[in-house]
């Protein structure tokens, strides 16, 4: 059974995951409470080998740095990812962001805060739309950002706002993706220099973390950081 097939398939697999708390929510099988993924899955899930110590995307043995960030500077001071999104991972960021899984946003939450690669003074997270937000009821990042900043034992805090809707960016051609941005975000509050880990569910081309960093750091934030639950690439 596969989730956001169609509403009927949803509110079916809402209902096997309250009657069947113990059913890994990938594969179905059973799994030993409170885990919510099998081992098996659990083990599925991303890991890069190599990585590019900027932007954190796999890359040969012996290098430190990929082909775009060894041409181009990057917003963030570093960036990390559980995986490339694909498989179980894109599985479980799907359950994250269209089903408020939470005990997924804790499997995920944990292993990011893991790939820590640098001091940060507080976690935030890339922030909602607000229309999709009130049909939601969740906001996927914030369950993410959430578990990553308790797990790091950092405050969380919500330093973004986005100040008007904008339809999914999927598909569209970068140029254009990188014009719905600007202005997109503003910070909550001034900051005073503090370093800030972004957290968002996929880093595609990077225009939207691009624009939350543009918002914290005019509010005075310092350097900003980035982890993600995966990574798309080819997206460009
Ligand atoms: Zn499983
Ligand atoms: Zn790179």
């Amino acid at each position: 059974m596969w989730p956001s097939t169609s509403r009927a398939a949803r509110w079916l697999w809402g209902w096997a995951t309250l009657l069947f708390p113990s059913a890994c929510v990938v594969c179905g099988q059973e799994v030993r409470e409170p885990a919510a993924i099998c081992p098996g899955c659990a083990e599925e899930v991303g890991g890069w080998g190599s990585i590019c110590q900027i932007c954190g995307v796999g890359i040969a043995p012996g290098l430190d740095l990929c082909e775009g960030c060894a041409v181009e500077t990057r917003p963030y001071v570093w960036a990390r990812s559980l995986g490339p999104y694909e498989g179980v991972l894109r599985a479980l960021v799907l359950l994250v962001k269209y089903e408020g899984e939470r005990a997924v946003a804790r499997f995920l939450g944990r292993r990011m805060a893991a790939l820590l690669a640098g001091e940060v003074a507080v976690v935030t997270w890339v922030p909602p739309d607000p229309v999709r937000l009130r049909q939601r009821g969740f906001h996927g990042a914030e369950l993410l950002g959430r578990e990553v900043a308790k797990a790091l034992g950092l405050p969380g805090r919500p330093l973004l706002r986005k100040l008007r809707h904008s339809p999914e960016q999927v598909g569209r051609p970068r140029q254009e993706r990188v014009r719905a941005m600007h202005g997109l975000f503003s910070a909550t509050r001034r900051g005073q220099g503090e370093r800030v880990l972004l957290v968002d569910d996929v880093l595609t081309t990077g225009a939207t973390v691009a624009e939350g960093i543009r918002a914290l750091q005019e509010a005075g934030f310092g350097e900003v950081a980035v982890l993600t639950c995966a990574r798309a690439l080819g997206g460009d």
